[in-house]
């Protein structure tokens, strides 16, 4: 067999977790340990994992590809490319020329039928309380979308079959071809670029390893999101097919307003009512917090739309953020109407104010 560019690129060794010198016992050992943690049957979404160190072992596991290897990478990543290249000249992956190249050499775009493809991106709305956008909460979405095969647990193969490395491309899911100058990687024709194969496809889901499902998922949402938000949730999206990885859920936040509170980054707001003698001789109030109440002093002479801040009654520290504070603004009661006793006593103070000479 030929050398893989792969063999330029991947230590096999680190990969099972031996030195360059073990011996063939030790290789095997570490390999079978490894496999046993990282099959996708005991552990699914391991699957990745469990190629490389099958590909790993693929080489060190044979006499004859293990010194080819050791002779291989012994020449350094640029020299005797031409084993698996053209003589000196570049490994080009096809995917990286993406469009400047397009089809020119008559195959497809990077997106093979049947090979790994991401999952898709999935949005859901989620409505918060007032309280729990302050506070944060562990809520449960509902999402309809590809979702990891139960029958399977995502490998494609039927149950009590796995999947097999892929002959032709050891694993890696990509072949070199000559063209001139240049070699091309491109998708493994024998495994469309999966690197394992599936003889017998699991009747579920047909060797996709995905199914559509509604799935509930618990969601984390952070303290202080606003109404709108948009929250990243990452590999919580569709399932991706043959291997693929997971989309991301995007969850959008539906915030209910409070009558009492207002919001603005992380103080909540909030206003209070004082009578005149109050703002004007001081006084104590009690004002309430998103779950309690606090005291708070009025100065004498505290104006109208005067802000006093109640410390660390907003949104909760979390992270970096320190916790915000209860912006309290006091506005002055004034009375729709009075009794002609109050009037009275009004009118005495319009008078007491109104500085000599200007009455
Ligand atoms: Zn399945
Ligand atoms: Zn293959």
């Amino acid at each position: 067999m030929a050398a893989s560019s792969e063999w330029y690129e991947k230590d096999y060794y680190k990969i099972l977790g031996v030195s360059s010198s073990a011996t063939d016992k030790e290789i095997q050992k570490a390999y079978r340990k490894l496999a046993k943690q990282y099959h996708p049957d005991a552990n699914p979404g391991s699957e990745d994992k469990f190629k490389e160190i099958s590909a790993a072992y693929e080489v060190l596991g044979d006499g004859k590809k293990r010194s080819e290897y050791d002779a291989v990478r012994a020449q350094g990543p640029f020299m005797g490319q031409g084993r698996g290249g053209a003589p000196g000249g570049f490994n080009v992956r096809m995917e990286d020329l993406g469009d400047v190249f397009g089809g020119m050499f008559g195959r497809g775009g990077r997106r093979g039928g049947s090979g790994p493809q991401r999952g898709a991106d999935l949005e859901t709305t989620l409505g918060l309380s007032f309280a729990d956008a302050v506070d944060g909460v562990t809520a449960t979405v509902n999402v309809a979308g590809d979702a990891t095969c139960a029958t399977c647990h995502g490998t494609g193969a039927a149950p009590g079959t796995s999947p097999q490395v892929c002959a032709r491309c050891q694993g890696t899911g990509s072949v070199n071809e000559n063209q001139g100058f240049f070699s091309f990687s491109s998708p493994c024709p024998a495994c469309h670029g999966r690197g394992v194969r599936v003889d017998t496809p699991c009747p579920t889901c047909h060797g996709t390893g995905t199914t559509v499902q509604n799935r509930q998922i618990g969601v984390r949402i952070p303290a202080g999101v606003e109404d709108g938000q948009r929250i990243r949730i990452k590999q919580k999206g569709a399932a991706g097919r043959n291997g693929g990885p997971a989309g991301d859920l995007y969850v959008v936040v539906k915030v209910a307003t409070d009558p009492r509170f207002g919001r603005r980054g992380r103080d909540l707001t909030t206003t209070v009512r004082v009578s005149y003698p109050d703002a004007v001789l001081g006084t104590t109030i009690v004002v309430p917090t998103l779950h309690s109440k606090v005291t708070l002093k009025v100065p004498a002479a505290t104006r109208s739309g005067q802000v006093m801040r109640a410390r660390g009654f907003g949104v909760p520290a979390q992270g970096k953020h320190a916790a915000g504070d209860l912006l309290v603004t006091v506005e002055i009661d004034i009375p729709k109407s009075l009794t002609a006793e109050q009037r009275k006593a009004v009118e005495e103070l319009a008078k007491l104010l109104t500085p000599a000479g200007e009455a």
